[in-house]
């Protein structure tokens, strides 16, 4: 077997082999590109899917940012393309009527769906084609979340958020000359959600140790490794640097070929997601905007490895807790949010989260460990103290 780590992000696509951890993995993806100045290669990309009769799905900002120039280069390459392309504003909800009124401008000669943008269009286009069973490309405008490998779309129905099952895009393309000019919040957003997988990884870890679940050593240190250059590139990112811009999006790429090498999501998702979803719903229901999900995730990360440092004492002997000054330094460093105060969220909201979110799901982590040691509220109140000090 050749070593995860030596493999760029364009050799996952594809990529079938039996893991020590004893099982065997397989990437359902076909082509992943992550590269500066990559756009043209859409027109190969498509034609080797099959592509005659192109549905493009786009907003109006991402379809400056990008679509438009992929459009001319795939109509020139004599292809037949139409699309919906949404208003900018305001912001796109991955909801009923965003789904329906992609659904209801396809055309039945359509056979390849390109969406151009990030998080809401890649869900939209990847429910799209799971449900009807055409294969989608996704061209990322910006590097804002983990979901672009991913195989499932958090969508907002009868205003609740519901997870449903989808497919893998046939191809990724990520230009990183455009990502680098998406706007700062999508960039440290993704940041955010990448430095969640430092509590995320605890997490499993902790699962592993207490509970001897499945864990997988090759997708753990995949993560890590991915992880860790962006933190260590995390300046570079204000500065809209490009390499550190590159690495954001290999590690959000590789994070959803490493849910996809394990067949779930623990080896980007923990307590810091539990936080993150808790805060949006909640936010929902209260019609209040909430903020983009990668910078909830970051943030919570610090609110989680918190509660790491407060369970010090009860951890099992050994175990490495993450380090909460590196989270800290590094979100600081590329200017993401580090508390959720600076989120926007109330005091009250927090509260409640640290109690409830864990009922988001039965995955064990460091939140059902307190809970289980009785001390939980207790670590609420002090967190709540540490993040929201009394004024004055
Ligand atoms: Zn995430
Ligand atoms: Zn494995």
């Amino acid at each position: 077997m050749k070593n995860l780590l030596e493999l760029t992000p364009a050799e996952f696509a594809g990529l079938e082999f039996d893991c020590p951890c004893g099982r065997r993995h397989s990437v359902g993806i076909r082509k992943i590109l992550i590269e500066s100045g990559c756009l043209p290669a859409i027109v190969p990309t498509v034609k080797e899917l099959g592509g005659t009769h192109i549905f493009l799905l786009a907003d109006d900002n991402t379809f400056e940012a990008a679509g438009k120039r992929a459009k001319d280069l795939l109509c020139q390459a004599g292809l037949s393309l139409h699309g919906r392309v949404f208003p900018g504003t305001p912001v796109l909800v991955p909801d009923e009527r965003t789904v329906g009124s992609a659904l209801a401008a396809m055309e039945p000669e359509d056979d390849l769906i390109l969406a151009v943008g990030s998080g809401v269009l890649n869900d939209t286009a990847r429910i799209l084609s799971a449900r009807t069973g055409i294969p989608y490309v996704i061209l990322a405008t910006a590097p804002s979340m983990d979901g672009f490998a991913s195989t499932v779309s958090p969508l907002i129905l009868d205003g609740m958020k519901i997870t449903k099952s989808a497919v893998y895009p046939a191809a990724i393309v990520a230009d990183t000359a455009i990502l680098k000019e998406a706007p700062m919040p999508m960039l440290t957003a993704g940041f955010g959600d990448i430095i969640g997988k430092y509590t995320a990884l605890a997490d499993w870890r902790l699962a592993r140790t207490l509970l001897d679940e499945y864990y997988c050593e090759q997708s753990v240190a995949l993560m890590e490794r991915a992880v860790q250059k962006c933190a260590d590139n995390a300046a570079g990112l204000q500065k809209r640097d490009e390499e550190a811009v590159r690495y954001v999006t290999e590690a959000l790429v590789l994070s959803g070929v490493a849910m996809g090498l394990v067949g779930n999501s623990r080896p980007a998702s923990g307590a810091e997601h539990h936080f993150s979803h808790y805060w949006e719903v909640e936010c929902l229901k209260r019609g209040v905007e909430h903020p983009l999900h990668g910078n909830s995730v970051g943030a919570a990360a610090v609110v989680s490895a918190s509660l790491y440092e407060l369970a010090a004492g009860e951890l099992p002997q050994g175990f490495a807790p993450p380090d909460k000054g590196q989270i800290l330094s590094v979100l600081k460093a590329a200017g993401a949010c580090t508390s959720p105060k600076e989120l926007g969220i109330s005091r009250e909201l927090f509260l409640e989260s640290v109690l409830h979110a864990m009922e988001i799901r039965e995955r064990f982590t460091i939140l059902r460990f307190l809970h289980q040691k009785g001390l939980l509220n207790a670590c609420a109140g002090a967190l709540a103290n540490r993040f929201y000090p009394a004024a004055g």
